[in-house]
């Protein structure tokens, strides 16, 4: 059964496991324990995958604080700003960030705070001349802007370079949630000059449940700790460190740095040949954001006249996603492709597929193959209830 949603999670790499496993009874020791060889143990593994994990995205290993994964290490900045500062913040943030930044912003708007969102383009990139216009235009500068480096839904990179030098003009700080791209195709935060980065294990074929919040010092002093007790990760962070996740995502980044970018041409050929293919074979079949630059193992395709969620039930033998979500009422179209200005229905008719490394030409075959055979149908079935 091809698994095609590798944007949502990855399997767990065997290496991967293997790093793990003597962490549960061999070296089980707690790295705030320095006064035995077995806490020392503990706080060496953890040092070592800290290395790993600010190396994949070009940081410093001092600016990494382990976190229970990229939905926490969002929520963190957002809340840990305003707490900081302790008047309402600030926020501008893309139409099309994950719901870990867009939901915390939109609680702390309901408290006072002010949110606005930055539009995209009908490529699905953040629109930088209006981003000028909004920075030009508000008396009140912003405390931070906030634009992901590659949208999980689309695929689509995100200009952000232009975005900090734009943002860091008026004194703005700079979070760019990474989850999607890291082990993808290269980021180097230092270059792109980012304050806060996010990211995730599990995305990268880690663990669940274990991520990053890795920020520059002057960033770190802009935020109030996420948890307090025994003073863990700087103060910053309080709670017995995770050393297992930690460990596993520390393995899982020195993987993707070694070998991930590898994979990468193959993986974009997977796509294309996927792209080209449900265009031959399917009429009105239209690829969103495809102008744009995208990470090479997303597709988002609208199929005309059809509803996505019927699409991935007529075809079971497929794993992948719809960016919409079903809720008791009604389908709620993606967020992401209304931004880009799709209708409700254009959102409702558009399929992803995320290719991974275990992803092979016959796994995109058999998902073209199911694809074709249940848009046949539910269109068939659409046509027959319209006649009737
Ligand atoms: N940001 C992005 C862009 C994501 O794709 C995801 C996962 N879907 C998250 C944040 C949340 O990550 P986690 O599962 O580690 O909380």
């Amino acid at each position: 059964m091809p698994y095609l949603d590798y944007n949502s999670t990855t399997p767990v790499d065997d290496r991967v496991i293997q790093a793990m496993l003597p962490t549960f009874a061999e070296s089980f020791g707690n790295p705030s324990s320095q006064n035995h060889d077995t806490g020392r143990i503990g706080r060496d593994l953890v040092e070592n995958a800290r290395k790993s994990v600010a190396g994949i995205a070009s940081m410093r290993p001092s600016d990494v604080i382990f976190t229970s994964g990229a939905t926490e290490a969002n929520n963190w900045i957002f809340y840990g700003l305003s707490m900081n500062k302790g008047q309402p913040l600030r926020m501008f943030v893309s139409a099309i960030e994950h719901k870990s930044v867009l939901e915390p912003c939109r609680h702390l708007s309901e408290q006072g705070a002010k949110l606005q969102k930055i539009p995209v383009t009908s490529e699905g990139i953040v629109d930088l001349r209006q981003l000028d216009g909004m920075l030009l235009r508000e008396k009140e500068k912003p405390d931070i802007v906030s634009v992901m480096a590659a949208n999980s839904e689309t695929g689509v990179i995100q200009p952000i370079r232009d975005i900090v030098d734009m943002a860091h003009a008026y004194g703005a700080l700079v979070h760019c949630d990474a989850t999607q791209i890291i082990g993808k195709i290269p980021f180097d935060a230092q270059e792109s000059g980012v304050d806060f980065v996010t990211f995730s294990s599990h995305k990268i074929y880690g663990p669940k449940g274990c991520g990053a919040l890795v920020a520059t010092r002057h960033a770190r002093k802009q935020i109030r700790a996420m948890l307090y007790g025994g003073g863990q990760e700087n103060d910053m962070r309080s709670g017995t460190l995770n050393v297992t996740g930690i460990v596993g995502f520390g393995k899982a980044c020195e993987i993707a740095a070694k070998e991930g970018l590898a994979d990468c041409p193959r993986q974009e050929k997977l796509r294309d040949y996927f792209e080209s293919n449900m265009m031959r074979l399917i009429s009105n079949v239209v690829v969103n954001g495809k102008n744009a630059d995208r990470i090479p193992n997303t597709s988002n395709v609208r199929i005309a006249d059809t509803i996505a969620e019927a699409v991935i039930v007529n075809a079971p033998k497929v794993e992948i996603a719809t960016g919409s979500a079903c809720s008791s009422a009604a389908i709620e179209p993606s967020h992401v492709l209304t931004a880009m200005g799709l209708s409700t229905d254009e959102a409702n008719a558009s399929i992803r597929i995320s290719i991974g490394r275990q992803t092979t030409q016959q796994d995109i075959d058999v998902a073209i193959d199911a694809i074709a055979k249940a848009v046949q149908y539910v269109r068939g079935k659409e046509a027959e209830i319209a006649g009737a």
